[in-house]
């Protein structure tokens, strides 16, 4: 039988556990609270539903949020004064820049100038070597989210022939070192990968993170493997699917992630218990 992973469920499990370790913080600490800077340039719709969400859950759990608008034509520079401020603001503990940027804005630049210590998304170049290194960091939301559901589904990882199926830097490429340095043997497969669904069927786990609806048949997934679906595609009709053919899929698989309610609701989980971890080395060094 399928297992279909709730991760709706595991996201507010997750969320419960900061607010409880955000109360402890402020109590054990004379009143740390964990805070977070998001930043908006532009109104782009999509980002606008995200960084409103974030703000919803920096609420429940207690945290201090501060939210920067800049219109479209923002230079540069004014962003990366604004992140220069936030680096020495005590109470920031995670400056967040809303993806994608305005084209005149190079995002390598403004990842860059956030303080490592700070880079609750975990995209900064230090984070990234860190952990391709196996030292302390952060580490991008939404890798460390399907490597919690994994977990907290009750799935090995060490030994398993693990396939991801997109190479990008927050997702493909942090998510192979992940799952490497648990132990699993990882292929990574992108655009010209020749004969892909000759490599998915090796997968006990299959990561399928392309950004093209529903790619992956159910011809392509062995039986009894773990499948988790972290697209997220807008069909011409209206509807939310993700990167695998779930009808097709679920009856193959031991377990799989649904879109929405899968991979989705942990990436938040996850960036606040990066803020979180920030606050809590910070007030460590204080
Ligand atoms: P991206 O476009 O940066 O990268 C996609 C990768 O998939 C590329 O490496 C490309 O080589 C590979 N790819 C594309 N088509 C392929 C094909 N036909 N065969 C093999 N490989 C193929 O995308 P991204 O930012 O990594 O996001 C991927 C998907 O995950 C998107 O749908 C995005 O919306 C979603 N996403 C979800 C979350 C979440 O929180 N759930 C977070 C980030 C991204």
């Amino acid at each position: 039988m399928t297992n279909i992973i709730d991760g709706n469920r595991i996201a507010q499990e997750i969320r419960n556990e900061i607010k409880a370790k955000t109360e402890r913080l402020k109590l054990d600490t004379a009143g740390i609270v964990p805070g977070l800077a998001v930043m908006l340039v532009g109104d782009d719709p999509a980002s606008k539903i995200y960084v409103k969400r974030k703000e919803n859950a920096c609420n429940e759990v207690g945290f201090y949020s501060r939210e920067y608008k800049f219109p479209a034509d923002t230079d540069e520079k004014t962003v990366l004064a604004t992140i220069d401020a936030l680096n020495q603001d005590a109470a920031i503990h995670g400056i967040l820049v809303q993806l994608p940027l305005p084209g005149h804005i190079n995002p390598a630049h403004i990842i860059e100038a956030i303080d490592p210590a700070k880079d609750v998304d975990g995209f900064h170049p230090v984070n990234i070597g860190r952990l391709l290194t196996g030292q302390t960091c952060h580490m991008a939301c939404t890798p460390k989210g399907i490597m919690e559901l994994l977990d907290r589904s009750g799935i090995k990882i060490e030994g398993k022939e693990a396939v991801i199926v997109g190479r990008s830097n927050i997702v493909g490429k942090p998510l192979f070192l992940m799952l490497l340095a648990r132990n699993a043997t990882v292929t990574v497969c992108h655009t010209k990968t020749k004969d892909l669904a000759e490599v998915t069927r090796r997968a006990d786990i299959l990561i399928a993170a392309a950004g093209k609806a529903e790619m992956i048949r159910g011809d392509m997934v062995r039986e009894g493997a773990v499948v988790i679906d972290v697209g997220i595609n807008r069909l011409g009709d209206g509807r939310l699917v993700g990167d695998v053919a779930f009808a097709e899929v679920s009856p193959r698989s031991s377990h799989i992630t649904p879109v929405p309610g899968g991979v989705g609701p942990m990436t938040i989980a996850m960036l606040l218990g990066n803020t979180l971890n920030a606050a809590m080395v910070g007030a460590q060094t204080d």
